[in-house]
């Protein structure tokens, strides 16, 4: 009797197991509309990127990545109580869309045509540059030429400002990969680094955060086109994302939420892009 109790147990256990491993574990890629209509979206967001994708100590998100992320699960017909946020750092995102651990990411994630060889982007729906960050009492770092004397530069593993040190800097400058920004920005502030380097719109949340204390410098040497991560192939999913990125602009949500959100670190409102219907 209590044999046969603790291996019906067992069965149920590993009934539950296969189910969760079905639901995406290390697994195949999802699909997004599925996942709608079944009611709810895994969606990976930053953690560490005010204005952003931020993750507040009450545990609630907030950030333009954010806006954008709800607007267009709502567009797919999930409310935002149903969107669960995952965090995706720069080197995972590709590995998170192709193992079915998020529908789709939202995350600073510049389309590019490398990672499309992997996912597939809908977008863009922001246009950033790639910038430096410095303390603000620094007088010699004013744009990448000025990256010489083996100056030490942090950025993030996996991300295109990293990626395009290595390939243009790469003899001037010591570059320090970390995992998050926001690691970067401690190594500034507290002297292991002398700058960061990502997209203008990031480094402007950092400063931000830190007024008097750290200054974004020089202009944008690169185009960052952010994109809607969805998985290769998705092409229903990745055009009705395309649509509501349309509606977002078309109906003002777009210019909103940028306002509540980027607005706080002036940042300047740019002109919206065009999809791109790749
Ligand atoms: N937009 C760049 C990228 O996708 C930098 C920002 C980030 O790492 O999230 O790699």
């Amino acid at each position: 009797m209590k044999i046969n109790r603790s291996i019906r147990m067992g069965i149920g256990v590993m009934a539950i197991a296969v189910v969760a491993s079905a639901c995406g574990g290390a697994g195949e890629q999802r699909s997004a509309l599925q996942s709608a209509s079944d009611g709810s979206l895994v969606v990976g967001i930053k953690y560490d990127q005010p204005g952003l994708g931020l993750r507040n100590p009450d545990g609630s998100f907030s950030g333009f990545d954010v806006e954008v992320a709800k607007y267009v699960a709502d567009k797919l017909g999930v409310a935002p109580e149903n969107i669960t946020f995952k965090e995706s750092p720069s080197a995972q995102r590709e590995t998170l869309i192709e193992n079915g651990e998020v529908d789709f990411v939202a995350a600073t994630y510049s389309i590019t045509d490398a990672r499309k060889e992997s996912v597939d982007f809908a977008g863009p729906y922001f246009v950033a540059g790639q910038s430096l960050l410095v303390k603000s009492d620094n007088a010699d770092i004013t744009g990448p030429e000025s990256l010489n004397d083996g100056k030490k530069l942090c950025s993030v593993s996996g991300s295109t400002p990293a990626q395009t040190v290595k390939d243009k800097y790469a003899h001037d400058v010591q570059l320090q990969e970390f995992d998050t920004y926001s690691a970067c920005v401690e190594a500034l502030r507290n002297g292991a680094v002398d700058a960061v380097t990502t997209d203008d719109i990031i480094l402007a949340g950092y400063a931000a955060q830190y007024p008097g204390e750290l200054k974004v410098v020089g202009e944008p040497f690169t185009e960052e086109r952010y994109g809607i991560g969805v998985a290769k192939g998705d092409a229903e999913a990745r055009s009705q994302i395309n649509d509501a990125i349309d509606e977002m602009i078309a109906d003002g949500s777009w210019e909103r939420a940028f306002n509540d959100t980027v607005g706080a670190s002036g940042y300047q409102l740019p002109t919206p892009p065009t999809v791109d219907r790749y």
